[in-house]
């Protein structure tokens, strides 16, 4: 970085702003659930971390180099190594880029020794938070307690949570889903709220889980290359029904020949207000209802075509008798749902 090339102070951290803004935002949808009486509260947009990561990791050292002359606190004048903020456990490449965002780039080595790292950015376990407040105040940074809640306030649009095949996950706190299109499709059920949920392509990398939606890629004209699938959610009043359909799927699960629209995993969710049950699943098109509704669909006519209809009507009729009564086994006990 010497003679002419030398960058300005500030001009990195500028540049790692606008990419911030103009690269690695992508927009998500409302998840709020449409019966409660709460007022939106949805950011609109999570970080493609990925993206964000890698740039960060490559320009790490001129990143550093560019917030140590605020570190004023630091009595000793070793230069931080980028190194450390590297590795694969103690890894916080993601923290430096929200303290970045948030024009406080020069705390990084405050946030790493409290043991705010990137693997458990989104627990804000206790003892840890405890750590940084005196850490902060110990060296006499102003504004400690503001600045850990904008960083806890920050956090939620970069760490948005991975979808895998057959997830089975418990989320608190301000997870925000990374659905770009999250519509209702319908206002039929009582019990559940069932809507048609996009998610851009670069967000599944679980090689099983992009398999299973493999058929639904489509390019969003607003998004660009998606998939699509079903979420099936459920509030803390049905939370018993879920279960029950959720042990339904399991019991399903591999199965290749029942006909019926597939699970592909689910999750809890308690973002501090409500709580809220879901169940991603294939996406189905229609219903049966919807179906025969359909004028595009012309009835069978010709014989075969006639046995081949109600062959595949009586394999669906097959399969729902399976949902509504079958045998599942959780370790030892087997258990017997007959819904
Ligand atoms: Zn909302």
């Amino acid at each position: 970085m010497a003679g002419a090339n030398r960058e300005k102070s500030g001009d990195v951290v500028r540049d790692f702003t606008t990419r911030l803004r103009d690269e690695w935002r992508r927009e998500v949808a409302c998840q709020c659930q449409p019966t409660l009486p709460f007022p939106c509260i949805c950011k609109g947009y999570i970080v493609q971390v990925d993206l964000m990561e890698k740039w960060i990791d490559e320009n790490l050292d001129k990143l550093l180099a560019d917030v140590e002359p605020k570190m004023t606190y630091r009595s000793w004048k070793f230069p931080i190594k980028s190194d450390i903020l590297r590795g694969s456990e103690k890894r916080c490449v993601r923290v430096f880029g929200i303290l970045l965002e948030l024009g406080h780039g020069e705390l990084i080595d405050l946030f790493k020794s409290a043991g705010i790292l990137d693997n458990n950015l989104q627990f804000s376990i206790p003892s840890i938070m405890s750590r940084l407040q005196s850490g902060l105040e110990d060296n006499n940074i102003p504004d400690a307690e503001k600045i850990i809640d904008e960083f806890e306030n920050a956090k939620w649009v970069f760490c948005p949570p991975r979808l895998e095949l057959d997830m089975d996950e418990n989320f608190v706190g301000n997870f925000i889903m990374p659905f770009c299109r999250r519509e209702r499709i319908n206002l039929k059920g009582g019990t559940a709220s069932v809507f048609q949920a996009a998610i851009k392509q670069e967000f599944i990398l679980d090689p099983n889980l992009k398999e299973a939606l493999r058929k639904t890629l489509y390019h969003d004209d607003d998004h660009g290359m998606c998939y699509v699938l079903a979420l099936k959610s459920f509030s803390e009043k049905s939370k018993d029904i879920y279960e029950w359909e959720k042990q339904a799927f399991v019991g399903l699960r591999g199965n290749q020949s029942v006909p019926i629209v597939k699970s592909l995993g689910c999750y809890s969710h308690y973002d501090g207000r409500e709580m809220s049950y879901n169940l991603l699943l294939e996406y189905g098109q229609m219903d049966l209802d919807e179906y025969w509704a359909d004028l595009g669909n012309i009835p069978p006519v010709r014989w075969e075509e006639i046995r081949r209809f109600w062959k595949s009507l009586f394999r669906v009729a097959e399969a729902i008798r399976g949902v509504h009564n079958l045998t599942f086994k959780r370790g030892e006990t087997e258990n017997h749902y007959d819904g």
